[in-house]
């Protein structure tokens, strides 16, 4: 349930900032109907052979590609939802120059979808899709539909451009995203539990204002937050103006 004098406090805040970032990650999405994989173990252990963070490392990538393809298009490939009311108002608040950045580590793309345009992705979308051979685009489409492993025109393998378990951040993304956060005078933090790294490091660069926590859960930064609301990301986003 979300408390109306939170709703009011963050209204409060959002109305005197003009530098926000939001940083989000799968709790943002699970309100456009894409579940946190990590948090849900126990459903695909029963449909498959092996652990989904295993599945999704490059090493499993590169050994059983098939396998690999077969649990990401039908686990992690949504290319069916819809943005929800989260990525609709920091799409709204970005337009009408308030916010600055979205940094997310979520790869379905529903931020730009929403309009958004600075964002982020800390770990890679499903709708880049990359020739391991020739370097060729395509789009999540194309991988989606595609029977077995994707193929290119040249006969190459085809990669999401997802970042996998042992594969490194790209340097780049989050050199821009702590600069964002450097800058902000507001730092909104939704649906993360802010134990991944970067995540949890990142918060240490704000220098800002207000630091707003929004998650169902506790995460680990609850502490420092100045308002904290322990509720769906969508719900409370949804009510702001
Ligand atoms: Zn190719």
């Amino acid at each position: 349930m979300v408390n109306d004098n939170n709703i009011e406090k963050l209204q409060a805040i959002i109305d005197q900032s003009s530098h926000i970032v939001f940083f989000g990650g799968a709790g943002v999405s699970t309100e456009s109907g894409i579940p946190d994989f990590r948090s849900a173990d126990g459903i695909y252990l029963k449909e498959y052979q092996y652990p989904p963070e295993q599945v999704v490392s490059h090493s499993f990538f590169m050994q059983r590609p098939e396998a690999f393809y077969d649990f990401y298009k039908k686990q992690m490939m949504h290319l069916e939802a819809k943005p929800n009311a989260a990525h609709q108002k920091l799409a709204e608040l970005e337009q009408a120059g308030k916010l600055s950045a979205v940094i997310t580590q979520n790869i379905d793309g529903l931020h730009q979808i929403a309009g958004s345009k600075n964002v982020l992705e800390l770990h890679g979308s499903i709708h880049r899709n990359y020739c391991m051979k020739c370097h060729c685009f395509y789009d999540g489409r194309y991988v989606k539909k595609s029977e077995g492993i994707p193929r290119c025109k040249c006969g190459g393998m085809i990669k999401p451009d997802v970042v996998l378990y042992e594969e490194g951040l790209d340097q780049s993304i989050i050199q821009k995203a702590v600069q964002e956060i450097a800058a902000a005078d507001t730092l909104i933090i939704g649906g993360t539990s802010l134990v991944v790294y970067p995540a949890a490091g990142f918060v240490d660069y704000f220098r800002g204002k207000n630091l707003v926590v929004i998650n169902k859960s506790d995460t680990a930064k609850d502490v420092r937050a100045d308002l904290l609301i322990k509720a769906p990301i969508g719900e409370v986003l949804g009510k702001i103006r």
